[in-house]
């Protein structure tokens, strides 16, 4: 079984650097795919309170017959809770989902900033932690403005900042300011979508070097030092993906997917998006 090395948190918490994603798994079938998944070897499960499924996260947990803590956990707080109070009820609702009694990380899931209530959100994860009810929080698609002002309002950094990274879309400038300020960089939609997955340039390395595209998009996150979590419901799939340790991109490569970044987007611009649960 591959070794997927650790990312050390701001905190001292390490995180696998690969790990499952559960974005768009059905409820229904979320146990059983992430059971797959835990069963491959997948140590790290990223699930939100907006996708539905931490019930099934958490009983394929409970199931597989790992200790709870060989398995690292990312839930996150859905839009909508942003106030102090329901941030901490929305937080024992995850718990309660999951069946657990604390959790490995926890993110603010969108800044929505026309509501303006992220800072407050923050505090509220801030008193999590302090409790010791989660072992390392953060932020996602926070734009450079509002991780800026969750550090110079807040006590503690975020751990990590989860945002969209895929080829099209390099997000360098946020990544530097992420490691500027000793923040993690999370890539989400890492193979965007399957959208990178036909790119010729991306199709030439992997014919090079006797991979699929994925497993080449998969290893360029890797080695930029980013965490990364496809989501597959095929066990072929998820076995391809959690194949990246024993392969490595030249330089050359690297500099070649990195260029093909043409500011694409999959999912919506944080700086825009306004949705919260009803
Ligand atoms: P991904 O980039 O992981 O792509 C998933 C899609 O690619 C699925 O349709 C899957 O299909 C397909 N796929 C997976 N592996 C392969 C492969 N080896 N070859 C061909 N196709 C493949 O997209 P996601 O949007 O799911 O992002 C990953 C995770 O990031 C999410 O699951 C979620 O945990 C997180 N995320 C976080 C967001 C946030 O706002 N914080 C937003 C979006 C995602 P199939 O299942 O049929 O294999």
């Amino acid at each position: 079984m591959a070794t997927v090395p650790g990312v050390l948190l701001n905190n001292g918490v390490t995180i696998p650097q690969l790990g499952f994603g559960t974005f768009q798994v059905p409820p229904e079938q979320t146990a059983e795919v992430v059971g797959e998944a835990l069963a491959i070897g997948y140590r790290h499960l990223d699930t939100a309170q907006m996708y539905g499924n931490e019930a099934g996260v958490g009983q394929a947990v409970a199931d597989s017959g790992l200790d709870r803590s060989e398995v690292f956990v990312t839930s996150k707080l859905n839009n909508g809770f942003h106030s102090h109070d329901a941030a901490i009820s929305a937080f024992d609702a995850s718990l309660a989902a999951l069946g657990f009694d604390y959790l490995d990380l926890f993110l603010i899931h969108w800044p929505l900033p026309a509501r303006d209530q992220y800072v407050q959100a923050w505090l509220a994860l801030e008193e999590l932690y302090a409790q010791g009810r989660v072992r390392a929080i953060g932020v996602s698609n926070f734009h450079q403005q509002h991780l800026r002002r969750i550090v110079a309002e807040g006590s503690l950094v975020p751990a990590v900042n989860q945002i969209e990274v895929h080829p099209y879309l390099v997000q360098d400038d946020l990544r530097a300011l992420d490691t500027e300020l000793g923040i993690a960089t999370e890539a989400w939609s890492p193979i965007a979508r399957g959208r990178v997955l036909a790119d010729p340039v991306v199709a030439g390395i992997a014919e090079d070097l006797d991979r699929s595209t994925a497993q080449v998009v998969l290893r360029w996150a890797i080695q930029r030092g980013d965490i990364v979590f496809p989501k597959s419901m095929n066990p072929a799939r998820m076995r391809e993906n959690f194949q990246l340790f024993d392969f490595a991109l030249s330089e050359a490569q690297m500099v070649a997917i990195t260029a093909l970044d043409r500011g694409q987007r999959m999912g919506p611009d944080p700086d825009e998006f306004n949705v919260v649960a009803s």
